[in-house]
Protein backbone atom coordinates (compact mmCIF):
# COMPACT_ATOMS: atom_id res chain seq x y z
CA UNK A 1 0.00 0.00 0.00
CA UNK A 2 1.62 3.33 -0.99
CA UNK A 3 1.74 5.84 1.55
CA UNK A 4 -0.98 7.95 -0.03
CA UNK A 5 -3.35 5.60 0.33
CA UNK A 6 -6.72 6.83 1.36
CA UNK A 7 -7.45 3.68 3.74
CA UNK A 8 -6.38 3.69 7.60
CA UNK A 9 -4.35 1.45 9.23
CA UNK A 10 -5.60 0.13 12.51
CA UNK A 11 -2.61 0.59 15.27
CA UNK A 12 -2.22 -2.69 17.30
CA UNK A 13 -4.49 -0.79 20.19
CA UNK A 14 -7.32 -0.84 17.60
CA UNK A 15 -7.11 3.27 17.31
CA UNK A 16 -6.99 4.59 13.77
CA UNK A 17 -4.34 6.90 12.59
CA UNK A 18 -4.69 10.66 13.08
CA UNK A 19 -6.67 12.38 9.82
CA UNK A 20 -4.76 15.29 8.39
CA UNK A 21 -6.10 18.67 9.66
CA UNK A 22 -9.63 19.43 7.55
CA UNK A 23 -13.03 21.58 6.96
CA UNK A 24 -16.20 20.67 8.23
CA UNK A 25 -19.26 22.67 7.43
CA UNK A 26 -22.22 21.50 9.20
CA UNK A 27 -25.12 23.28 7.37
CA UNK A 28 -27.69 23.17 10.43
CA UNK A 29 -24.91 23.07 13.06
CA UNK A 30 -27.55 23.66 15.62
CA UNK A 31 -30.29 20.74 14.85
CA UNK A 32 -30.93 17.44 16.14
CA UNK A 33 -28.56 15.94 14.22
CA UNK A 34 -25.68 17.83 14.64
CA UNK A 35 -25.84 18.16 18.27
CA UNK A 36 -27.53 14.95 19.15
CA UNK A 37 -25.19 12.69 16.65
CA UNK A 38 -22.17 14.83 14.39
CA UNK A 39 -20.62 16.24 17.76
CA UNK A 40 -20.78 13.90 19.88
CA UNK A 41 -19.03 11.52 16.91
CA UNK A 42 -16.37 14.62 16.52
CA UNK A 43 -15.53 14.60 19.77
CA UNK A 44 -15.25 11.10 20.58
CA UNK A 45 -12.48 10.95 17.12
CA UNK A 46 -10.80 14.09 19.09
CA UNK A 47 -10.71 12.22 21.81
CA UNK A 48 -9.24 9.00 20.42
CA UNK A 49 -6.61 11.60 18.84
CA UNK A 50 -7.97 10.97 15.20
CA UNK A 51 -9.25 14.64 14.72
CA UNK A 52 -5.90 16.95 15.55
CA UNK A 53 -5.74 20.32 16.43
CA UNK A 54 -5.99 22.50 13.52
CA UNK A 55 -9.00 21.26 11.90
CA UNK A 56 -11.78 23.37 11.65
CA UNK A 57 -15.99 22.29 12.28
CA UNK A 58 -18.17 25.56 11.28
CA UNK A 59 -21.55 25.70 12.09
CA UNK A 60 -24.25 27.10 9.92
CA UNK A 61 -27.69 27.86 10.82
CA UNK A 62 -30.29 31.13 10.16
CA UNK A 63 -30.24 32.03 14.25
CA UNK A 64 -28.03 34.83 15.64
CA UNK A 65 -25.40 33.74 18.07
CA UNK A 66 -21.67 34.16 18.53
CA UNK A 67 -19.11 31.40 18.28
CA UNK A 68 -19.08 31.87 21.87
CA UNK A 69 -22.92 31.35 23.02
CA UNK A 70 -22.48 28.47 20.16
CA UNK A 71 -19.81 26.92 22.09
CA UNK A 72 -21.70 27.11 25.07
CA UNK A 73 -24.49 25.06 23.57
CA UNK A 74 -22.31 22.57 22.18
CA UNK A 75 -20.60 21.80 25.39
CA UNK A 76 -24.19 21.33 26.90
CA UNK A 77 -24.59 18.72 24.30
CA UNK A 78 -21.34 16.77 24.91
CA UNK A 79 -21.46 16.82 28.61
CA UNK A 80 -22.56 13.59 29.22
CA UNK A 81 -19.76 12.07 26.85
CA UNK A 82 -17.25 14.30 28.15
CA UNK A 83 -17.99 13.19 31.74
CA UNK A 84 -17.82 9.58 30.54
CA UNK A 85 -14.33 9.79 29.60
CA UNK A 86 -11.81 10.60 32.01
CA UNK A 87 -10.04 12.96 29.59
CA UNK A 88 -13.17 14.19 28.45
CA UNK A 89 -13.52 17.37 30.31
CA UNK A 90 -9.32 18.21 29.85
CA UNK A 91 -9.88 18.13 25.99
CA UNK A 92 -13.38 19.30 25.62
CA UNK A 93 -12.30 23.10 25.87
CA UNK A 94 -9.58 22.42 23.09
CA UNK A 95 -12.62 20.32 20.98
CA UNK A 96 -14.76 23.77 21.35
CA UNK A 97 -12.00 25.47 20.20
CA UNK A 98 -12.37 24.00 16.53
CA UNK A 99 -15.81 24.76 16.37
CA UNK A 100 -17.02 28.05 15.09
CA UNK A 101 -20.78 29.34 14.20
CA UNK A 102 -21.58 31.46 11.19
CA UNK A 103 -25.25 32.84 10.67
CA UNK A 104 -26.51 31.99 6.99
CA UNK A 105 -29.85 31.45 5.69
CA UNK A 106 -28.73 28.92 3.16
CA UNK A 107 -31.78 30.26 0.32
CA UNK A 108 -30.55 33.60 0.54
CA UNK A 109 -27.72 34.88 -1.39
CA UNK A 110 -26.87 37.87 0.55
CA UNK A 111 -24.56 35.93 3.38
CA UNK A 112 -22.90 33.65 0.92
CA UNK A 113 -20.31 35.59 -0.29
CA UNK A 114 -18.43 36.47 3.04
CA UNK A 115 -18.92 32.86 4.03
CA UNK A 116 -16.57 32.22 0.72
CA UNK A 117 -14.20 34.31 1.85
CA UNK A 118 -14.06 32.69 5.50
CA UNK A 119 -13.15 29.42 4.01
CA UNK A 120 -11.12 30.30 0.74
CA UNK A 121 -7.46 29.09 0.65
CA UNK A 122 -7.26 26.51 2.95
CA UNK A 123 -4.92 23.77 0.88
CA UNK A 124 -7.14 20.32 2.79
CA UNK A 125 -10.12 18.07 2.54
CA UNK A 126 -13.27 20.20 2.97
CA UNK A 127 -16.34 18.98 4.13
CA UNK A 128 -19.72 20.07 3.96
CA UNK A 129 -22.62 18.40 5.62
CA UNK A 130 -26.03 18.66 4.54
CA UNK A 131 -27.74 18.23 8.05
CA UNK A 132 -30.86 20.17 6.87
CA UNK A 133 -34.10 19.05 5.17
CA UNK A 134 -34.11 17.59 1.77
CA UNK A 135 -35.81 20.97 -0.25
CA UNK A 136 -32.07 22.71 0.78
CA UNK A 137 -29.78 20.20 -0.88
CA UNK A 138 -29.92 21.44 -4.69
CA UNK A 139 -29.95 25.20 -3.31
CA UNK A 140 -26.60 24.66 -1.56
CA UNK A 141 -25.05 22.85 -3.89
CA UNK A 142 -25.90 25.34 -6.29
CA UNK A 143 -24.41 27.98 -4.19
CA UNK A 144 -21.36 26.25 -3.43
CA UNK A 145 -20.62 25.86 -6.91
CA UNK A 146 -21.43 29.45 -7.91
CA UNK A 147 -19.34 30.65 -4.93
CA UNK A 148 -16.05 28.84 -5.97
CA UNK A 149 -16.22 26.31 -2.38
CA UNK A 150 -15.68 23.25 -4.59
CA UNK A 151 -12.54 21.87 -5.36
CA UNK A 152 -10.93 18.06 -6.15
CA UNK A 153 -11.04 17.90 -2.16
CA UNK A 154 -14.14 18.90 -1.51
CA UNK A 155 -17.01 16.23 -0.43
CA UNK A 156 -20.51 16.52 0.53
CA UNK A 157 -22.80 14.52 2.59
CA UNK A 158 -25.98 14.24 2.63
CA UNK A 159 -28.80 12.85 5.50
CA UNK A 160 -31.34 10.86 4.34
CA UNK A 161 -34.00 11.21 2.94
CA UNK A 162 -33.22 11.54 0.14
CA UNK A 163 -35.98 12.41 -1.38
CA UNK A 164 -39.36 10.60 -1.28
CA UNK A 165 -40.01 8.76 -4.37
CA UNK A 166 -37.39 7.65 -7.23
CA UNK A 167 -37.98 11.35 -9.01
CA UNK A 168 -37.44 13.37 -6.66
CA UNK A 169 -34.61 11.25 -5.61
CA UNK A 170 -33.54 11.91 -9.01
CA UNK A 171 -33.88 15.62 -8.76
CA UNK A 172 -31.32 15.42 -5.79
CA UNK A 173 -28.86 13.62 -7.42
CA UNK A 174 -29.15 15.35 -10.33
CA UNK A 175 -28.80 19.02 -8.59
CA UNK A 176 -25.69 17.16 -6.98
CA UNK A 177 -24.43 16.03 -9.80
CA UNK A 178 -23.87 18.70 -11.91
CA UNK A 179 -21.79 20.63 -9.30
CA UNK A 180 -19.77 17.39 -7.99
CA UNK A 181 -18.05 14.24 -9.07
CA UNK A 182 -19.81 11.16 -7.87
CA UNK A 183 -16.43 10.17 -5.82
CA UNK A 184 -17.42 13.52 -4.12
CA UNK A 185 -20.83 12.50 -2.97
CA UNK A 186 -21.35 10.75 0.29
CA UNK A 187 -24.79 9.34 0.93
CA UNK A 188 -25.04 8.80 4.22
CA UNK A 189 -27.31 5.80 5.95
CA UNK A 190 -25.91 5.51 9.48
CA UNK A 191 -26.95 1.58 9.27
CA UNK A 192 -23.78 1.02 7.80
CA UNK A 193 -21.26 2.41 9.88
CA UNK A 194 -22.78 0.25 12.67
CA UNK A 195 -19.79 -2.77 13.85
CA UNK A 196 -22.11 -5.87 13.19
CA UNK A 197 -22.95 -4.40 10.05
CA UNK A 198 -19.61 -4.28 8.83
CA UNK A 199 -19.28 -7.48 10.54
CA UNK A 200 -21.53 -9.13 8.65
CA UNK A 201 -19.05 -8.69 5.75
CA UNK A 202 -15.82 -9.97 8.37
CA UNK A 203 -17.49 -12.82 9.16
CA UNK A 204 -18.77 -13.89 5.23
CA UNK A 205 -15.65 -13.22 3.71
CA UNK A 206 -12.86 -13.50 6.42
CA UNK A 207 -14.06 -17.37 7.59
CA UNK A 208 -14.51 -20.38 5.63
CA UNK A 209 -17.49 -21.74 7.84
CA UNK A 210 -20.42 -19.52 6.63
CA UNK A 211 -19.92 -18.81 2.94
CA UNK A 212 -20.26 -22.35 1.69
CA UNK A 213 -23.48 -22.67 3.36
CA UNK A 214 -24.59 -19.17 2.46
CA UNK A 215 -27.48 -20.21 -0.15
CA UNK A 216 -30.73 -21.79 -0.68
CA UNK A 217 -29.42 -25.46 -0.49
CA UNK A 218 -28.50 -24.77 3.03
CA UNK A 219 -30.63 -21.31 4.40
CA UNK A 220 -34.54 -21.66 5.27
CA UNK A 221 -35.10 -17.88 5.30
CA UNK A 222 -33.40 -14.14 6.54
CA UNK A 223 -35.51 -11.83 8.76
CA UNK A 224 -34.33 -8.31 9.40
CA UNK A 225 -35.98 -6.25 11.41
CA UNK A 226 -35.91 -2.95 12.92
CA UNK A 227 -38.25 -2.59 15.77
CA UNK A 228 -38.75 0.61 18.14
CA UNK A 229 -40.05 1.81 20.78
CA UNK A 230 -40.69 5.48 20.01
CA UNK A 231 -43.89 7.36 17.98
CA UNK A 232 -43.33 9.65 15.99
CA UNK A 233 -43.54 12.43 18.81
CA UNK A 234 -42.00 15.71 17.56
CA UNK A 235 -41.16 14.50 14.41
CA UNK A 236 -45.14 13.66 13.02
CA UNK A 237 -45.06 16.29 10.52
CA UNK A 238 -41.87 14.78 8.70
CA UNK A 239 -43.36 11.55 9.61
CA UNK A 240 -46.21 11.46 8.14
CA UNK A 241 -45.10 12.48 4.58
CA UNK A 242 -43.07 9.37 5.20
CA UNK A 243 -44.20 6.64 6.65
CA UNK A 244 -42.00 3.42 7.73
CA UNK A 245 -42.00 2.00 4.31
CA UNK A 246 -39.83 4.91 2.80
CA UNK A 247 -38.34 5.94 6.20
CA UNK A 248 -36.84 2.45 7.25
CA UNK A 249 -36.83 0.21 4.37
CA UNK A 250 -35.87 1.78 1.48
CA UNK A 251 -32.77 3.00 3.45
CA UNK A 252 -31.71 0.74 6.40
CA UNK A 253 -33.56 -2.61 5.81
CA UNK A 254 -32.90 -2.84 2.00
CA UNK A 255 -29.12 -2.08 2.25
CA UNK A 256 -28.81 -4.48 4.88
CA UNK A 257 -30.61 -7.41 2.76
CA UNK A 258 -27.85 -6.32 0.06
CA UNK A 259 -25.37 -7.04 2.50
CA UNK A 260 -26.81 -10.54 3.36
CA UNK A 261 -27.63 -11.49 -0.06
CA UNK A 262 -24.86 -9.80 -2.04
CA UNK A 263 -21.98 -12.19 -3.62
CA UNK A 264 -18.33 -12.29 -2.70
CA UNK A 265 -16.83 -8.59 -4.28
CA UNK A 266 -13.91 -9.05 -5.93
CA UNK A 267 -12.10 -6.65 -2.98
CA UNK A 268 -13.19 -4.50 -0.48
CA UNK A 269 -13.10 -1.10 -2.85
CA UNK A 270 -16.23 1.04 -2.54
CA UNK A 271 -17.42 -0.01 -6.12
CA UNK A 272 -16.75 -3.71 -6.01
CA UNK A 273 -19.12 -3.65 -2.94
CA UNK A 274 -21.53 -1.55 -4.63
CA UNK A 275 -21.55 -3.07 -7.71
CA UNK A 276 -22.61 -6.59 -5.32
CA UNK A 277 -25.41 -4.73 -3.70
CA UNK A 278 -26.84 -3.19 -6.90
CA UNK A 279 -27.02 -6.39 -8.55
CA UNK A 280 -29.02 -7.92 -5.51
CA UNK A 281 -31.37 -4.71 -5.84
CA UNK A 282 -31.93 -5.32 -9.46
CA UNK A 283 -33.02 -8.97 -8.75
CA UNK A 284 -35.53 -8.64 -6.36
CA UNK A 285 -38.73 -9.60 -7.29
CA UNK A 286 -40.78 -6.97 -8.01
CA UNK A 287 -43.52 -6.19 -5.53
CA UNK A 288 -47.13 -4.90 -7.62
CA UNK A 289 -50.86 -4.31 -7.15
CA UNK A 290 -50.84 -8.13 -8.27
CA UNK A 291 -49.32 -9.12 -5.37
CA UNK A 292 -48.70 -6.99 -2.89
CA UNK A 293 -51.83 -7.85 -1.18
CA UNK A 294 -50.10 -11.16 -0.30
CA UNK A 295 -46.31 -10.05 0.15
CA UNK A 296 -46.85 -7.14 2.60
CA UNK A 297 -48.81 -5.72 5.69
CA UNK A 298 -49.02 -1.91 6.89
CA UNK A 299 -50.15 -1.26 10.16
CA UNK A 300 -50.56 2.20 12.03
CA UNK A 301 -50.45 2.21 15.91
CA UNK A 302 -53.71 2.76 18.26
CA UNK A 303 -53.67 3.71 21.84
CA UNK A 304 -51.63 0.93 24.05
CA UNK A 305 -49.02 1.15 26.19
CA UNK A 306 -44.73 1.62 25.60
CA UNK A 307 -42.37 1.24 28.15
CA UNK A 308 -44.65 0.41 30.64
CA UNK A 309 -46.71 3.54 30.78
CA UNK A 310 -50.16 4.20 28.54
CA UNK A 311 -49.26 5.92 25.42
CA UNK A 312 -51.56 7.70 22.60
CA UNK A 313 -52.37 6.69 19.33
CA UNK A 314 -50.68 7.80 15.89
CA UNK A 315 -53.94 9.87 14.75
CA UNK A 316 -53.86 11.58 18.21
CA UNK A 317 -50.23 12.20 18.19
CA UNK A 318 -50.28 13.20 14.93
CA UNK A 319 -53.65 15.75 15.69
CA UNK A 320 -55.12 14.25 12.41
CA UNK A 321 -56.43 11.08 11.09
CA UNK A 322 -53.81 10.09 8.37
CA UNK A 323 -53.20 6.75 5.95
CA UNK A 324 -49.67 7.21 6.84
CA UNK A 325 -48.01 3.58 8.09
CA UNK A 326 -45.99 3.29 10.95
CA UNK A 327 -44.94 -0.42 10.63
CA UNK A 328 -44.26 -2.63 7.26
CA UNK A 329 -43.72 -6.33 7.35
CA UNK A 330 -42.71 -7.67 3.69
CA UNK A 331 -41.36 -10.65 1.80
CA UNK A 332 -38.78 -10.32 -0.62
CA UNK A 333 -37.41 -12.48 -3.00
CA UNK A 334 -33.58 -12.34 -4.51
CA UNK A 335 -34.44 -13.75 -7.63
CA UNK A 336 -30.87 -15.18 -8.61
CA UNK A 337 -29.44 -18.58 -8.43
CA UNK A 338 -28.11 -18.57 -5.16
CA UNK A 339 -31.32 -17.09 -3.28
CA UNK A 340 -33.93 -19.13 -5.17
CA UNK A 341 -36.47 -20.18 -3.13
CA UNK A 342 -35.31 -17.98 -0.13
CA UNK A 343 -37.54 -15.77 1.33
CA UNK A 344 -36.21 -12.21 3.10
CA UNK A 345 -39.07 -11.29 5.59
CA UNK A 346 -38.85 -7.25 6.62
CA UNK A 347 -40.29 -6.00 9.32
CA UNK A 348 -39.95 -2.56 11.19
CA UNK A 349 -42.81 -0.59 12.93
CA UNK A 350 -42.89 1.95 16.15
CA UNK A 351 -44.14 1.38 19.09
CA UNK A 352 -43.47 -2.00 18.91
CA UNK A 353 -42.14 -3.80 22.44
CA UNK A 354 -38.67 -3.78 22.57
CA UNK A 355 -36.50 -1.61 20.71
CA UNK A 356 -34.08 -3.57 18.86
CA UNK A 357 -32.60 -4.09 14.94
CA UNK A 358 -31.57 -7.31 14.24
CA UNK A 359 -30.91 -9.23 10.95
CA UNK A 360 -31.11 -13.66 11.50
CA UNK A 361 -30.39 -16.25 9.10
CA UNK A 362 -32.26 -19.68 9.63
CA UNK A 363 -30.56 -22.32 8.31
CA UNK A 364 -31.89 -25.29 7.31
CA UNK A 365 -32.90 -28.25 9.57
CA UNK A 366 -30.64 -31.30 9.25
CA UNK A 367 -31.85 -33.95 6.37
CA UNK A 368 -32.60 -36.38 9.05
CA UNK A 369 -32.86 -36.74 12.64
CA UNK A 370 -30.84 -39.55 14.44
CA UNK A 371 -32.11 -38.16 17.90
CA UNK A 372 -35.40 -39.25 19.60
CA UNK A 373 -37.71 -36.37 18.76
CA UNK A 374 -40.76 -37.84 20.09
CA UNK A 375 -42.29 -36.60 23.71
CA UNK A 376 -39.96 -35.57 26.26
CA UNK A 377 -36.64 -36.54 23.75
CA UNK A 378 -34.90 -33.76 21.50
CA UNK A 379 -36.58 -31.68 19.04
CA UNK A 380 -33.99 -30.51 16.67
CA UNK A 381 -34.32 -26.73 16.12
CA UNK A 382 -32.40 -25.18 12.68
CA UNK A 383 -29.10 -22.89 13.51
CA UNK A 384 -29.66 -19.52 13.45
CA UNK A 385 -27.03 -16.88 12.91
CA UNK A 386 -28.09 -13.41 14.79
CA UNK A 387 -26.64 -10.37 14.11
CA UNK A 388 -27.96 -7.87 16.50
CA UNK A 389 -27.51 -3.68 15.47
CA UNK A 390 -29.23 -2.64 18.48
CA UNK A 391 -29.66 -1.88 21.38
CA UNK A 392 -26.09 -4.12 22.31
CA UNK A 393 -24.12 -5.13 18.88
CA UNK A 394 -23.03 -8.81 18.68
CA UNK A 395 -23.60 -11.99 17.17
CA UNK A 396 -24.92 -15.04 17.98
CA UNK A 397 -24.83 -18.45 16.34
CA UNK A 398 -27.94 -20.80 17.81
CA UNK A 399 -26.73 -24.35 17.88
CA UNK A 400 -27.83 -28.02 19.17
CA UNK A 401 -26.17 -28.94 21.69
CA UNK A 402 -25.59 -31.97 24.68
CA UNK A 403 -27.38 -31.12 27.98
CA UNK A 404 -24.28 -32.36 30.21
CA UNK A 405 -24.99 -34.96 32.60
CA UNK A 406 -24.50 -38.86 32.61
CA UNK A 407 -28.54 -39.45 31.13
CA UNK A 408 -29.57 -40.16 28.09
CA UNK A 409 -28.19 -38.20 25.05
CA UNK A 410 -30.59 -35.10 25.60
CA UNK A 411 -30.02 -31.93 22.85
CA UNK A 412 -31.10 -28.24 23.75
CA UNK A 413 -30.78 -24.96 21.10
CA UNK A 414 -28.13 -22.72 22.88
CA UNK A 415 -26.54 -19.33 21.90
CA UNK A 416 -23.13 -19.11 21.27
CA UNK A 417 -22.89 -15.39 22.25
CA UNK A 418 -20.60 -12.92 20.72
CA UNK A 419 -21.53 -9.91 22.49
CA UNK A 420 -18.66 -7.35 21.26
CA UNK A 421 -18.72 -4.74 24.57
CA UNK A 422 -17.64 -8.62 26.04
CA UNK A 423 -15.31 -9.72 23.99
CA UNK A 424 -13.52 -6.82 22.83
CA UNK A 425 -14.30 -4.33 26.08
CA UNK A 426 -14.19 -0.62 25.81
CA UNK A 427 -16.70 1.97 24.72
CA UNK A 428 -18.56 0.87 21.10
CA UNK A 429 -18.36 3.53 18.42
CA UNK A 430 -21.10 4.58 17.31
CA UNK A 431 -21.52 4.97 13.54
CA UNK A 432 -21.35 8.24 12.70
CA UNK A 433 -17.80 8.18 14.17
CA UNK A 434 -16.87 5.51 11.71
CA UNK A 435 -18.40 7.19 8.94
CA UNK A 436 -17.35 10.67 9.32
CA UNK A 437 -13.88 9.51 9.63
CA UNK A 438 -14.26 7.74 6.51
CA UNK A 439 -15.60 10.75 4.43
CA UNK A 440 -12.18 12.71 5.44
CA UNK A 441 -10.30 10.06 3.95
CA UNK A 442 -12.21 9.42 1.04
CA UNK A 443 -13.73 5.69 1.60
CA UNK A 444 -17.03 5.76 0.16
CA UNK A 445 -17.42 1.59 0.82
CA UNK A 446 -20.31 2.32 3.54
CA UNK A 447 -22.26 5.27 1.50
CA UNK A 448 -24.48 4.88 -1.10
CA UNK A 449 -23.78 5.45 -4.98
CA UNK A 450 -26.26 6.84 -7.01
CA UNK A 451 -27.25 4.11 -8.90
CA UNK A 452 -28.13 1.99 -5.46
CA UNK A 453 -30.35 4.93 -4.60
CA UNK A 454 -32.10 4.46 -7.81
CA UNK A 455 -33.00 1.02 -7.94
CA UNK A 456 -34.07 1.13 -4.65
CA UNK A 457 -36.65 3.40 -5.20
CA UNK A 458 -37.34 1.28 -8.28
CA UNK A 459 -38.85 -1.38 -6.13
CA UNK A 460 -40.14 0.83 -3.67
CA UNK A 461 -42.60 3.17 -6.06
CA UNK A 462 -44.57 0.41 -7.04
CA UNK A 463 -45.67 -1.23 -3.88
CA UNK A 464 -46.46 2.41 -2.71
CA UNK A 465 -48.43 2.81 -6.15
CA UNK A 466 -50.10 -0.87 -4.95
CA UNK A 467 -51.33 0.46 -1.58
CA UNK A 468 -52.64 3.48 -3.05
CA UNK A 469 -54.50 1.86 -5.91
CA UNK A 470 -55.74 -0.65 -3.20
CA UNK A 471 -57.32 2.05 -1.00
CA UNK A 472 -56.76 0.34 2.20
CA UNK A 473 -55.92 2.13 5.20
CA UNK A 474 -52.93 0.66 7.17
CA UNK A 475 -54.00 -2.35 9.56
CA UNK A 476 -54.59 -1.32 13.54
CA UNK A 477 -52.74 -2.74 16.19
CA UNK A 478 -51.87 -1.48 19.61
CA UNK A 479 -49.12 0.22 20.82
CA UNK A 480 -46.70 -1.82 22.57
CA UNK A 481 -47.38 -5.07 20.39
CA UNK A 482 -45.58 -6.80 17.72
CA UNK A 483 -48.10 -4.85 14.84
CA UNK A 484 -50.97 -6.23 13.30
CA UNK A 485 -51.78 -9.58 13.11
CA UNK A 486 -51.31 -9.90 9.57
CA UNK A 487 -48.09 -9.64 9.75
CA UNK A 488 -47.80 -12.81 11.76
CA UNK A 489 -50.51 -14.75 9.44
CA UNK A 490 -47.71 -13.34 6.47
CA UNK A 491 -45.03 -15.71 7.84
CA UNK A 492 -47.03 -18.47 9.32
CA UNK A 493 -48.61 -18.75 6.25
CA UNK A 494 -45.07 -19.94 5.21
CA UNK A 495 -44.78 -22.36 8.44
CA UNK A 496 -42.09 -20.13 9.81
CA UNK A 497 -42.37 -17.60 12.70
CA UNK A 498 -40.76 -14.30 13.49
CA UNK A 499 -37.30 -14.96 15.45
CA UNK A 500 -37.10 -14.63 19.15
CA UNK A 501 -34.73 -14.08 21.07
CA UNK A 502 -35.60 -17.82 23.03
CA UNK A 503 -33.93 -18.80 19.73
P1 LIG B 1 -33.59 20.07 12.78
O1 LIG B 1 -33.41 19.72 14.21
O2 LIG B 1 -34.87 20.70 12.35
O3 LIG B 1 -32.38 21.01 12.36
C1 LIG B 1 -32.33 21.67 11.14
C2 LIG B 1 -31.13 22.58 11.14
O4 LIG B 1 -31.06 23.26 9.89
C3 LIG B 1 -31.14 23.65 12.21
O5 LIG B 1 -29.82 23.91 12.61
C4 LIG B 1 -31.72 24.85 11.47
O6 LIG B 1 -31.37 26.01 12.14
C5 LIG B 1 -31.02 24.69 10.12
N1 LIG B 1 -31.70 25.33 9.01
C6 LIG B 1 -32.95 25.11 8.56
N2 LIG B 1 -33.21 25.91 7.51
C7 LIG B 1 -32.10 26.63 7.27
C8 LIG B 1 -31.75 27.62 6.31
N3 LIG B 1 -32.61 28.03 5.38
N4 LIG B 1 -30.52 28.15 6.36
C9 LIG B 1 -29.63 27.74 7.30
N5 LIG B 1 -29.90 26.80 8.22
C10 LIG B 1 -31.12 26.25 8.22
O7 LIG B 1 -33.41 18.79 11.85
P2 LIG B 1 -32.51 17.51 12.13
O8 LIG B 1 -33.31 16.52 12.90
O9 LIG B 1 -31.19 17.92 12.67
O10 LIG B 1 -32.35 16.91 10.67
C11 LIG B 1 -31.54 17.51 9.66
C12 LIG B 1 -31.57 16.62 8.42
O11 LIG B 1 -31.05 15.33 8.75
C13 LIG B 1 -32.98 16.36 7.90
O12 LIG B 1 -32.92 16.22 6.50
C14 LIG B 1 -33.36 15.04 8.55
O13 LIG B 1 -34.35 14.35 7.83
C15 LIG B 1 -32.01 14.33 8.50
N6 LIG B 1 -31.87 13.28 9.52
C16 LIG B 1 -31.98 13.58 10.85
C17 LIG B 1 -31.77 12.57 11.79
C18 LIG B 1 -31.86 12.87 13.27
O14 LIG B 1 -31.52 11.97 14.06
N7 LIG B 1 -32.24 14.05 13.68
C19 LIG B 1 -31.49 11.26 11.38
C20 LIG B 1 -31.38 10.99 10.02
C21 LIG B 1 -31.57 12.01 9.10
P3 LIG B 1 -32.25 27.38 12.00
O15 LIG B 1 -33.69 26.98 11.98
O16 LIG B 1 -31.84 28.20 13.19
O17 LIG B 1 -31.81 27.99 10.73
Amino acid sequence: MSASSPVSRPTPAGHVAPLPPFDLVIFGGTGDLALRKLLPALFHRYLDGQIVDGSRIVAIARDARTDDEYRTRVREALAKAAAEDPRGTDVLDRFLALLSYRRLDLGDDAGWPAFAEELAGAERVRVFYLAVGPDLFAVVADRLHVHGLIDPRTRVVVEKPLGHDGQSANAINDALGRVFDETQIYRIDHYLGKETVQNLTALRFGNALFEPLWKAEHIDHVQISAAETVGVEGRAAYYDRSGALRDMVQNHLLQLLCLVAMEPPASLSADDIRDAKLKVLRALRPITADNAAQLTVRGQYRAGAAEGRAVPGYAEELGAASDTETFVALKAEVRNWRWAGVPFYLRTGKRLPERSSEIVVTFRKVPHSIFDEGEGGSRLAPNKLVLRLQPDEGVTLWLMNKVPGPGGLRLRHVPMDLSFAEAFGGRQADAYERLLGDVVRGNQMLFMRRDEVEAAWQWIDPIRAAWQAAHEAPKPYTAGTWGPSAAVALIERDGRTWHEDAG
